[in-house]
């Protein structure tokens, strides 16, 4: 007999940090960029009403039909808001800025918190659709209802976190966070790794910030450290992915490798 198949589900990675500008969207669009280059089949949703992961991707705010609000007020299906990017195998599911009022619109329904997650179980069952295996949502700068979706419908979180004096100020708030979405919403969450991003060797702050964050949060940190590099802030501007800008920039070469290691780091904690 032949063997019904069920459909692989996606590892689902939320990219979270209630501060603004540590590097989620921009690591949302290249650690994407980079998974799909080496062969995985990449969604990222943004959930962030500021859409810069969508604008970096070259998606411009006339191009977004249907976005990530529709589908958190569940009027339509996630593969309703999935559009193909400029990257081959990465899609992207955008954010308008109508994304600013969705907390209040969903804030009385019983399931609030559960929308993401409904909607990506929907469409890991959607023949058309089941062959992805990773998606990555772009978190906004807060601990709100959006990225509480997103924790909720998420495998785990992977934090980046920006080489500067106040680095770990917050942190423990995220990790709160994360704590009480396990404890009700999702037990299964887990904190896959913390990236830290703008790394500047010319600066010994930025050096004694990473041997600081690596003493208190120890193997949880990448090997992989993100350098600050002016490449992967002009490329948005064109549309494009640092990957696509430029290949050879230490940024994007930096990207590649978090990639593998993120995929190393899925592949010891589904063996386990
Ligand atoms: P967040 O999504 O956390 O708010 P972003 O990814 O938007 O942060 O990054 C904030 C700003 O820093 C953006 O202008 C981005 O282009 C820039 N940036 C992010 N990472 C780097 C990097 N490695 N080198 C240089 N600039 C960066
Ligand atoms: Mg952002």
């Amino acid at each position: 007999p032949r063997p019904i198949s069920i459909p692989a589900r996606p590892r689902v990675l939320a990219l979270a940090n209630q501060k603004g500008g540590v590097g989620k969207t921009t690591t949302a669009i290249n650690l994407g960029t980079a998974l799909a280059a080496i062969g995985e089949k990449v969604l990222i949703i943004d959930l962030d009403p500021q859409g810069n992961a969508s604008t970096g991707l070259g998606v411009d705010r006339k191009s977004r039909k249907a976005s990530t609000y529709d589908v958190l007020c569940g009027d339509i299906g996630l593969g309703m808001a999935m559009q193909a990017t400029a990257v081959p195998n990465l899609s992207l599911a955008p954010s308008t800025l109508d994304l600013l009022g969705v907390e209040l619109e969903i804030a009385g329904a019983k399931d609030r918190a559960l929308r993401l997650k409904k909607a990506i179980d929907e469409l890991v069952h959607d023949q058309r659709c089941n062959d992805l295996t990773y998606i990555l949502i772009d978190c906004p700068p807060s601990l709100s209802l959006i990225t509480i979706n997103a924790m909720t419908a998420a495998d785990a979180v992977l934090v980046p976190l920006q080489c500067e004096f106040f680095a770990l100020e917050g942190l423990s708030q995220l990790l709160k966070t994360v704590e009480q979405v396990r404890a009700g919403l999702n037990p299964r969450l887990i904190i896959q790794g913390v990236v830290l991003t703008m790394y500047d060797p010319r600066n010994n702050l930025s050096g004694q910030v990473m041997a600081d964050v690596r003493h208190f949060l120890g193997d949880k940190v990448y090997d992989t450290v993100i350098p600050r590099n002016v490449r992967i802030s002009e490329a948005p501007s064109y549309g494009k992915p640092a990957l696509l800008y430029d290949l050879r920039c230490a940024g994007s070469q930096a990207y590649l490798k978090l990639a593998s290691e993120v995929i190393k780091r899925e592949r010891t904690l589904r063996a386990a």
